[in-house]
């Protein structure tokens, strides 16, 4: 198995060096360099300042086989990563006449004089690149071959670096994707642990377990493996895991959940007091959600819980708006209002404060109603308020899941 080829990524911008934009697109660059195949060893984010950037590239470039560079390739005065890349590899720009074409359109926009050149400024490609045209915005892309591979310059804004990044992995990464087995209820070391035990010593996959609250991932990547053997160990690696994997193509939770449903014919909906939304919210992030979808009901109050969801105010009163009573009564009550089959409910204390010795801060009862019944369960759940709800926000997706799966 050769060694697998190096890459590197440059985020260009003074905003994101001192602190202003977040650079997200470095993390989302290195990911997709990984799965394509690469080794990720350098990642830096350089100011607006061409002679700098120039420095960086020219090392980069003689070290690696793939150097990734985003931001800077607008048209104002501080877009200087053209400038630094013909530098580094001194190698001329060159104005491209159709790019020069495109952009008729967007100078005409502009009353100052001095706009047109700015804007051309776009259409200068480094002798020898590729362009990317753009899908959305304006600035292309540039792949320039170098002695070791390829340097690839891409705009800034996500919405545009995205599609041309796609573009040159796909041409130019390993072809076999890696397996992404994604599991809740299960500590990220025994998932590694489990996946371990599966792949023993062998050198030809590599494992990556990434854990978010109450979702682990584990990853299989081709390291000479080959594909069929990568998928029949991510069977093995699924079968260890068991009950808590709930995809292993990548997809979400709530991705699992909608097609799940989808699948069935049945439509879902909950009822929520301590998640305040957040169950609604990653259903309805999911594409075509309205299909199986059909709504939830934030009842954070008693008096919501009573008048939108039909709970007892006698059993609130009796048993505490965070009880099994109240949670079974909740999730009946948003298969009432809604007409759906599946309907899971939470009710809990996400905190810091409100907790008692019975009922601690991170307690969330949920109830799930489907057509065999109601059952209820209750959870403890530990972090701050934000890892209460988010956790519980999961177990009550992993609730329908499992009702969508089981229940016959
Ligand atoms: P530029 O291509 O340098 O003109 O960048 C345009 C805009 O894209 C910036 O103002 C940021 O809002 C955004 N942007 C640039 N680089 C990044 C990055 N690394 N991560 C996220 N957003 C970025
Ligand atoms: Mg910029």
């Amino acid at each position: 198995m050769p060694a697998k080829p190096f890459a590197a990524i440059v985020t260009v911008g003074t905003e994101l060096v001192t602190g202003q934009r977040l650079d997200t697109n470095g993390a989302e660059i290195a990911s997709a360099l990984l799965v394509a195949g690469f080794a990720v060893v350098e990642m830096l984010s350089v100011a607006d300042d061409a002679a700098r950037l120039a420095l960086h590239l020219k090392r980069l470039t003689d070290e690696c086989a793939v150097v990734i560079v985003t931001g800077g390739l607008g048209p104002t005065h501080d877009d200087i990563t053209r400038d630094a890349a013909s530098h580094a590899l001194r190698k001329p720009l060159l104005r491209d006449a159709s790019i020069e074409c495109a952009l008729a359109g967007i100078i005409s926009r502009h009353r100052h004089p001095d706009a047109a050149e700015q804007v051309l400024t776009q259409a200068d490609i480094i002798e020898g690149a590729t362009v990317i045209a753009p899908t959305t915005g304006t600035a292309p892309g540039q792949i320039i071959p170098t002695a070791t591979g390829y340097l690839v310059l891409l705009p800034g804004p996500p919405s545009e670096m995205r599609p041309m990044l796609a573009d040159f992995l796909n041409a130019h990464g390993s072809a076999t994707p890696p397996v992404r087995l994604r599991s809740s209820g299960v500590s990220e070391s025994d998932a590694q642990l489990a996946a371990q035990r599966v792949l023993g010593d062998r050198a030809d996959v590599g494992l990556t377990v990434l854990a978010a609250p109450a979702d682990v991932e584990v990853v299989l990547f081709d390291e000479g493996a080959g594909a069929t053997e990568l998928t029949r160990l991510g069977e093995l690696v699924r079968e260890a895991l068991g009950d808590a994997c709930y995809s292993s193509d990548g997809s979400s939770m709530a991705e699992t959940v909608i097609r799940l449903a989808r699948e069935r014919g049945v439509r879902i909906a909950c009822a929520e007091s301590c998640t305040g939304g957040k169950i609604a919210a990653a259903l309805t992030d999911v594409p075509g959600s309205s299909e199986v979808f059909l709504g939830g009901v934030v009842s954070y109050s008693n008096e919501m819980k009573v008048a939108s969801l039909g709970v007892m105010k006698g059993s609130i009163a009796q048993h505490g708006a965070v009880s099994e009573e109240v949670a079974r009564a909740m999730a009946i009550g948003a298969a009432g209002v809604t007409g759906s089959a599946f309907a899971v409910s939470t009710t809990g204390i996400a905190g810091p404060t409100g907790g008692t010795p019975e009922k601690p801060v991170g307690l969330v009862w949920f109830g799930i109603r489907t057509p065999s019944g109601v059952m209820c369960e209750r959870r403890e759940f530990f972090g701050d308020r934000d890892g209460v709800r988010t956790r519980a926000t999961m177990y009550a997706l992993n609730l329908l899941r499992q009702a969508l799966l089981d229940d016959k």
